[in-house]
C-alpha cells in the first residue's frame, strides 16, 4: 500500500498554494476571524473563531471549487464541468462557474430534496436528474464526460481543490501569527490537507486536528486501517462530512496521514451542543459540520497548548432544523430514537 513516510514530499506544495490564494483574490471573501469569550473561558486558553460559514455560497467549498476552475486550460474551461455534489461543493461549484462564464451541469437522483435543487440550479447551473441514488448521479456524471467531453470536477481528491482549501490556512495564519492548534471539520480531508499543507509548510509546530463525527468517519477508519476503507454511511447532523474517501484516494489520505496530528469524533449529542452554542453565545449560524470544532472543545476532546482556532466551515443549514436543535429535548435526525 502506498504509505507515506516523513521523507517523502507533501503532495501538495506552498508555492501551489500561494498560487491558488494569487487567482481567488477578488473571488471569495476574506472571512473574519474573531474571539470567543465564551469558549476562552471555558477552555482558559484563548480560543478563536474563522468564520468561513459567511464565506460567499456559506461554505470554503467556494475556494477549491474557483481555483480548480480558474486552473482549467482555456479548452477545458470551453467544454464545461459537471459533478455529482448536491451540498455545498456543488454550490460552490455552480457559483464559481457563472463567475467565470463556464457551463456547469450538477447531476444529482430523483430523491435529492427540492430546495436543495433550486438553490443549485438558482445559481445559474444547469441541473440533470437521474436515477435513484447517488451513485446514479455518478454514473451520468461519468458518461457525460466520456460522451460529452465535460471535465469533472471532484470535491476533494483533486490538487486544485486541496489547494484552494489550503488558502484559508495561509489566511488563518496572519490573522492569528501564533497559532498553537487548529481544529478542522473532516470529511474527504480536502480541508484538512490544505490547511495542514498551507500552516505546517510555514509553522511546522502548529497542531492540526481533524474533527468528524463517530458515525461514518471514513477518514479516521481509514487512518486506522493504514488505508483507504469504506465505511458504512449514516444520518448525522453534520451532514456535510459523511461519504467515503474513495478507495482508490490518491492525494487526501496520504496528506492526512502525514500532516494531521489527530483525529476527534463526536456524538450527535455533542454536534448539537455545538449548533446550540454557535447560536446562543457567539450569534452565528452553522451547521452540524461546521460547529464540529467548537462541539470538540465543549466536550473537553482536545487538550489546548495555547491560542486556538475553530474553523466554522459551513451554515447551510435546514433553518427548520437549527430551530428544533435550538429549542432543547426535541428529536433530530441521527439522534437515538428512545
Ligand atoms: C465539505 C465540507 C467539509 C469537509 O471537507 P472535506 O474537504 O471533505 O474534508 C466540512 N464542512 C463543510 C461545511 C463542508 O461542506
Amino acid at each position: 500500500m502506498p504509505a507515506f513516510d516523513s521523507l517523502m514530499a507533501v503532495p501538495i506544495t506552498l508555492a501551489a498554494i500561494e498560487a491558488a490564494r494569487a487567482r481567488l483574490a477578488g473571488q471569495v471573501v476574506t472571512t473574519a476571524m474573531t474571539d470567543s469569550p465564551s469558549l476562552s473561558a471555558l477552555t482558559g486558553m484563548p480560543v478563536h473563531l474563522k468564520l468561513e460559514h459567511r464565506q460567499t455560497t456559506g461554505s470554503f467549498k467556494l475556494r477549491g471549487a474557483t481555483n480548480a476552475l480558474a486552473a482549467l486550460s482555456a479548452a477545458e474551461q470551453q467544454r464545461g464541468v459537471v459533478a455529482a455534489s448536491t451540498g455545498n461543493h456543488g454550490r460552490a461549484l455552480a457559483h464559481a462557474a457563472r463567475q467565470l462564464g463556464i457551463d456547469a451541469v450538477i447531476c444529482m437522483s430523483r430523491l435529492v430534496p427540492r430546495n436543495k435543487v433550486a438553490a443549485i440550479a438558482s445559481l445559474g447551473a444547469e441541473v440533470r436528474i437521474v436515477g435513484d441514488s447517488q451513485d446514479d448521479a455518478q454514473a451520468e456524471v461519468e458518461r457525460l464526460v466520456a460522451t460529452a467531453g465535460l471535465v469533472m470536477i471532484p470535491p476533494f481528491d483533486h490538487p486544485a481543490i486541496i489547494a484552494g482549501q489550503g488558502t484559508l490556512g495561509l489566511e488563518l495564519l496572519e490573522q492569528l501569527p501564533d497559532v498553537a492548534t487548529i481544529l478542522v471539520p473532516l470529511s474527504g480531508g480536502g480541508l484538512a490537507g490544505g490547511i495542514a499543507a498551507a500552516v505546517k509548510a510555514r509553522r511546522p509546530t502548529t497542531r492540526i486536528i481533524g474533527i468528524s463525527m463517530a458515525r461514518g468517519a471514513a477518514m479516521q477508519a481509514s487512518l486506522a486501517a493504514g488505508q483507504p476503507v469504506e465505511v458504512q454511511e449514516v444520518p448525522t447532523l453534520a451532514d456535510s462530512l459523511g461519504g467515503g474517501i474513495g478507495l482508490d484516494n490518491r492525494l487526501t489520505f496520504a496528506l492526512c496521514q502525514q500532516l494531521l496530528d489527530d483525529v476527534v469524533l463526536l456524538t450527535e449529542d455533542e454536534i448539537a451542543a455545538g449548533i446550540r452554542h454557535a447560536y446562543e453565545h457567539e450569534r452565528e449560524i452553522v451547521e452540524g459540520a461546521g460547529a464540529v470544532g467548537i462541539a470538540a472543545l465543549l466536550a473537553g476532546k482536545v487538550e489546548l497548548t495555547g491560542p486556538t482556532v475553530a474553523v466554522l466551515s459551513g451554515g447551510n443549514i435546514d433553518m427548520a432544523l437549527h430551530r428544533r436543535i435550538v429549542c432543547a429535548g426535541m428529536m433530530w435526525p441521527g439522534e437515538r430514537s428512545a
